[in-house]
């Protein structure tokens, strides 16, 4: 059993009345990405795995995923490729237990949840909001698992306090999360060689949330250089770049491409090259 979640943005129409207006010789060349354009509509978004559950706890899943999926959307843009959401029924303490995306073929995001609980509670769970910001960019590799998982915990807060569901403000969800883990970048080694040590000794909350800190600075940069945020610019990125990108050396030359400036490029050379330190305060302030 599957169901699509309603889209909020239509570009088809635009297609159609330029359409239109052409001679057939030249529609023929509108044929393929007009196509291309309607099943990523109207496929953006599947749910599978509904008949799992009872009748309620549809209705329920529905509706969490759906704002989701709309909250991620009102921050981050309409993602370009369609992303499958399966789900799986699990008994736990908390609502999303376990969760995780999949690359291969087309992007899916995997839910395991238990559907006794409710829609308040999982929609005030971070989980779905920090998957579904991974799919704003392509797969990075294992080499970049840091930057993957801290760009998907930045942006999960993002989400979460456009969509007026966050406790606290932004400011002291990243400091509570990210102040702990500053010791470990307090170290003449370089920053990516530590948050790449620190996610292969599976020392996750240190990894993500010390890779999420380059966002923090990403967005401080945007700010005060570009008078932009991070959320504004993946947005933009959505639009132009991100079905054509397929590494980090890619996303890094879009987002600079973007803003005609080299801010990506040299914050991500200076994670590689400079020491921990001189990057990492003390304090998170
Ligand atoms: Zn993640």
């Amino acid at each position: 059993m599957s169901t699509q979640i309603p889209y909020v943005y239509n570009p088809i129409m635009t297609y159609s009345l330029i359409s239109k207006t052409l001679k057939l010789s030249i529609c023929i060349l509108f044929v393929i990405p007009l196509f291309r354009v309607m099943a990523v509509t109207e496929n953006q978004f599947r749910v599978h795995g509904l008949s799992a559950f009872k009748g309620e706890q549809v209705e329920m899943l529905e509706s969490w995923l759906t704002q989701g999926v709309n909250a991620t959307r009102a921050t981050l843009g309409i993602y370009p490729t369609p992303i499958a959401l399966h789900l799986y029924p699990r008994k736990s303490n908390q609502p999303v237990p376990w969760a995780y995306t999949r690359r291969d073929g087309k992007g899916s995001v995997h839910f395991h949840v238990d559907a006794r609980f409710g829609i308040t509670k999982f929609v005030n769970d971070w989980t779905v909001y920090h998957e579904l910001a991974h799919m704003a960019l392509p797969y990075l590799g294992s080499e970049y698992r840091w930057f993957s998982e801290g760009f998907a915990s930045f942006m999960q807060y993002q989400i979460m306090a456009q969509a007026d569901v966050l406790k606290g403000t932004l400011d002291e969800r990243y400091q509570a999360k990210i102040s702990p883990h500053l010791r470990w970048f307090n170290s003449d080694l370089t920053a990516a060689s530590i948050a790449r040590r620190l996610m292969d000794n599976k020392q996750y909350p240190a990894a993500y949330w010390g890779g999420a800190y380059f966002f923090v600075y990403a967005d401080q940069l945007l700010i005060q250089k570009h008078n932009t945020t991070l959320t504004e610019l993946i947005t933009h990125y959505q639009d132009c770049c991100r079905t054509k990108d397929n590494n980090l050396a890619d996303v890094v030359a879009s987002l600079d491409g973007i803003l005609d400036d080299e801010l990506f490029s040299r914050l991500l050379k200076r994670y590689e090259s400079v020491p921990a330190r001189k990057l990492y305060s003390e304090n998170f302030e």
